[in-house]
């Protein structure tokens, strides 16, 4: 917490803070420091000081002093932990905010039954890889004066779309996965536990594959469409499975699964007699090949995808049997 919080201050100074805040101080006659009007109480004459060497401030006029956290809590009026919050804000637009509102959703997912329930019809049940995956539970209603008081605005909130523009929680009844890139969490998915627009994602990008940085390891991959594809297949030790969650792949997703060009990618998706999501896994199909990737095409029974199989009574064996079957594009 210590270093976290040092690394924070680096990486915001607090002149540059002040300055990007409209401070119009100026350079002082001592020891290079800044001085300026205090933003903190009603000045007249210049009384607030800053040492960017100390990365310090001090007011002359009504007393305070302090770090760029103390200034943030006095500026903003808000706790130290909320100040926190703020300044992560700062730093990366909306990761924080994501971080806070899955880890809501992962608490209330053991406050309802619905959401386990949910999970345990499509096949999940282990509760280490539900943790592992950080999946969360959405009853609706209850995030937005969780994430007010953690001091996010209603605006930040509509913004990144967690509020809907009507004003009702975007994610309603919703079992949620967090979709990290590097550490950070750049969406959220939702599949509705009703039969009522089953998926929905925040309206940004769904950022790179899915736990691209624990499957990038391996030379053979299995790419799967949904969540609760991967989900059942790293439940049975498939932990080579990553998603691109739907079968169109951003530029970013197409970038990493050819960064080694070494790499087979076992394609997984669902068997349907959906027109629209045979062409789009075709198409798919022709960009791999001739990115020069190996790809085989794993034959499910017709009308499953790996969720279903498994959730239909296969096992870990029945899938591998698959995977060895699958022939080469
Ligand atoms: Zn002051």
């Amino acid at each position: 917490m210590g270093e976290d919080l040092e690394l924070l201050k680096q990486r915001i100074p607090l002149l540059r803070y002040l300055r990007r805040h409209h401070w119009g101080g100026r350079p002082a006659a001592v020891r290079s420091e800044f001085v300026g009007l205090c933003p903190l109480h009603e000045d007249t004459r210049p009384s607030f000081y800053v040492n960017p060497r100390k990365n310090l401030f001090y007011c002359h006029g009504c007393g305070q002093g302090g770090d760029l956290i103390r200034f943030v809590q006095l500026s903003q009026h808000l706790s130290f932990r909320q100040s926190l919050a703020y300044l992560q804000e700062e730093l990366a637009p909306s990761a924080q905010l994501l971080k806070h509102t899955a880890a809501f959703y992962q608490f209330e997912l053991h406050r309802y039954p619905e959401g386990i329930q949910y999970l345990a019809q499509r096949g999940v049940h282990d509760a280490a890889l539900i943790e592992e995956l950080g999946i969360g539970y959405a009853r609706g209603g209850n995030m937005r004066p969780h994430l007010q008081q953690l001091g996010y605005s209603l605006e930040r909130l509509l913004e990144l779309g967690l509020i809907r523009p009507q004003g009702q929680d975007a994610f309603c009844r919703r079992v949620i996965f967090p979709c990290r890139q590097q550490d950070r969490i750049v969406n959220l998915y939702g599949r509705s536990v009703t039969d009522a627009f089953p998926h929905r994602l925040l309206p940004r990008s769904k950022g790179g594959l899915f736990a691209w940085q624990s499957v990038r390891q391996f030379r053979n991959l299995i790419l799967v469409e949904g969540l609760f594809d991967l989900a059942v297949l790293w439940q049975a030790g498939f932990r080579n499975t990553t998603c691109a969650i739907g079968t169109h792949l951003t530029p970013t997703q197409l970038a990493q699964l050819c960064e080694n060009p070494d790499r087979c990618v076992y394609i997984a998706f669902d068997h349907d007699e959906n027109q629209a999501g045979q062409r789009a896994a075709d198409s798919l199909l022709q960009v791999l090949d001739q990115a020069g990737l190996k790809i085989r095409l794993v034959g499910l029974p017709a009308g499953h995808d790996p969720n279903s199989y498994f959730v239909a009574g296969a096992s870990a064996q029945d899938f591998a049997h698959l995977l060895e079957e699958a022939p080469s594009l």
